[in-house]
């Protein structure tokens, strides 16, 4: 009986090493990784972790609670870390912040706001890695949509920006 019972809980943890990970309405692929000895999330094919590639093709989803870690807050030097990264540009349109823009004829001044690239829900990934300094329309923009890539903000945004500034050269 016992043996039994080993046998069944080695075989169900060895499964649940790679599945999909329910995050209310959001599915994504969470894995083991045994090199960096972590839980990690797998986007576009390679765990967050180190990108590698996912060999493991999940067998079975396990729905997930989203635990309420505090977030950390962003020190004045750890947002002119993040600016300077990104060349005191917008990670979506790339658009340079203090730049003025007219949208729907009313001027903007771009400002920065820093967020999570993975979602932190998700990830808990509270690293200075993992947040980007956007301006405020892209920021606006994307929360209105789930992403599974920061390519796809891209795609989106510049669409949104194409509309909303049509004679923007
Ligand atoms: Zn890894
Ligand atoms: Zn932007």
């Amino acid at each position: 009986m016992i043996r039994v019972l080993r046998f069944s809980w080695g075989r169900l943890q060895r499964r649940a090493m790679t599945h999909y990970a329910v995050y209310g309405n959001v599915t994504i692929v969470r894995t083991f990784c045994e090199e960096c000895e972590r839980w990690s999330l797998v986007l576009d094919g390679e765990k967050s972790c180190c990108g590698k590639e996912l060999t493991k093709e999940p067998t079975y989803r396990k729905r997930m609670s989203c635990p309420e870690r505090k977030r950390q807050p962003l020190t004045p030097t750890m947002k002119n870390a993040i600016s300077r990264r990104q060349g005191g540009r917008c990670y979506y349109c790339r658009k340079k912040m203090g730049e003025c823009f007219f949208v729907r004829c009313k001027p903007i001044w771009l400002r920065a706001h820093y967020d999570h690239i993975e979602p932190f829900a998700y990830s808990q990934n509270n690293s200075l890695d993992n947040f980007a300094m956007s301006c405020q329309l892209c920021n606006l923009w994307k929360n209105d949509r789930m992403f599974y890539s920061v390519e796809e903000v891209r795609t989106y945004v510049r669409r949104k920006w194409g509309e909303k500034t049509p004679r923007e050269g």
